[in-house]
């Protein structure tokens, strides 16, 4: 067998140790202990970890690194970031929403993030993002998977021409159908649209992600109108709720109803835990809330739950980097998930859950997936996160399409050795 590529002595995130991995043709042919075979070119691992490529299942690439234009947002809050945007909307042109998204995925190859759910704003009449970011995808997709959400940023019902939009933009051939519930003009037209919404991705046969609930409004419930219209539907395993922030605040009662509820539904959960511990809880003075969801509760009643980055340098965030380690780090402090398995559980939300969201095909470790993985400067998915760890080796299709050197110090004390790996520490248990 000749292979394109030998990884020798890798760390799986499932804790085996010592595996080589040997893909052919674009795909993972064997993943086993001392594989012998010829190999276009071979990787030691090292006994790092090996993992499956990032995947962030929230982003905007339509806004990404437009951070400035035409002016910061000063109150930090969701309300004047969509002001903002509103206010940059008519100034984009085609090249340079082209141009911003090519420097993301740039930057997001370079993090070992291969694939991507981006939500597109779509009231813009002319589709420009639409029409840009689609070229984006064709652009990219030897490199990184671009999946586009269609998203009524203005509110479907709320802005005049969404509705016939949002058919367009479909009809274009963006993947997903997006909404904004809680931006509608009450409750009762945000519970409508989702209806209208739901009806739509059942009648094309398409995924749906909703920017559901991001509000600190603890009588804000769209997700359960939205867990009625999956199951009503049939459209169970196919739905995301992104944010479900006003969780946080809801009255626990409330909440044991809902999770079995939304559980029931096959709806899953998208948090985005840079963006949620920043925004939310901006009108509170103290006790402030932290507003992410409820990441632990939802975990034990068994929703699938991604997290996502949400902005990288735009008028709602003017950090981010791409990098899902830093999104898995905010996550489990947020949501105080210190306990070791709530830490590997941590790495999971930002590789094979957002995975399952995406419904990505042949993605993973596993013989037969495509040959795309990480190598990291870590032992442990644990490491990974604690030390935001480097990617040594990014490959794509069993092509090495990124490195980045080890972080090593080299020292020249007595009794020292040369060379230390910060990566290097593991712990006396568990
Ligand atoms: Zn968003």
């Amino acid at each position: 067998m000749s292979l394109d590529l030998l990884v020798r002595n890798a760390t799986l995130p499932d804790g085996r140790t010592g595996q080589d991995i040997a893909i052919a043709d674009g795909r993972i042919a064997a993943v086993q202990p001392g594989i012998a075979a010829e190999a276009g070119r071979v990787i030691d691992a090292g006994g790092h970890l090996v993992a499956p490529p990032f995947v962030d299942c929230h982003f905007h690439m339509d806004a990404t690194l437009s951070l400035g234009l035409p002016r910061m947002n000063v109150s930090g809050t969701l309300l004047e970031g969509i002001a903002l945007w509103g206010e940059l909307k008519p100034l984009l042109t085609f090249e340079a929403v082209v141009e911003r998204a090519l420097r993301y995925c740039d930057l997001a190859v370079a993090q070992g993030l291969l694939a991507v759910r981006t939500h597109v704003d779509i009231c813009d009449d002319r589709l420009l993002a639409v029409e840009a970011l689609l070229h984006v995808k064709k652009t990219v997709a030897p490199y990184l998977d671009l999946q586009l959400v269609a998203f009524p940023q203005d509110g479907y019902f709320r802005s005049p021409t969404a509705a016939a939009n949002l058919a367009r933009a479909l009809d274009l051939g963006v993947d997903v159908v997006g909404g904004i519930p809680h931006f509608e003009r009450t409750m009762a037209d945000g519970a409508a649209s989702l209806k209208a919404l739901c009806e739509i991705a059942e009648r094309r046969g398409l995924l749906v992600d909703i920017h559901c609930d991001e509000t600190d409004d603890p009588l804000s419930r769209h997700i359960e109108a939205l867990a009625y219209e999956t199951q009503r539907l049939g459209l169970n395993g196919r739905v995301a709720g992104s944010h479900l922030t006003s969780m946080h605040s809801m009255d626990n009662y409330y909440v044991s109803k809902l999770l079995p509820l939304i559980a029931e539904a096959g709806v899953a959960a998208i948090p985005n835990p840079l963006i949620n511990i920043t925004l939310q809880g901006r009108h509170d003075t103290y006790p402030k809330r932290r507003g992410m969801t409820r990441v632990p509760e939802m975990r034990a009643f068994g929703i699938e739950i991604g997290f996502g980055q949400d902005c990288t340098m735009d008028p709602w965030y003017s950090l981010g980097g791409a990098d899902m380690l830093d999104v898995a780090h905010m996550g489990l402090h947020v949501a105080q998930m210190t306990a070791r398995e709530a830490m590997r559980w941590c790495f999971d939300a930002v590789t094979v859950n957002p995975a399952r969201i995406m419904h990505l095909d042949g993605y993973g470790l596993a013989p037969g997936c495509h040959g795309d993985l990480v190598v990291l400067q870590a032992k442990d998915p644990i490491e990974a996160i604690r030390l935001r760890a480097n990617r040594l080796f990014v490959v794509r299709r069993g092509r090495v399409i990124a490195e980045t050197p080890a972080r090593i110090a080299s020292l020249a004390l007595p009794g020292r050795p040369a060379a230390v790996d910060p990566a290097a520490y593991a712990p006396k248990a568990g």
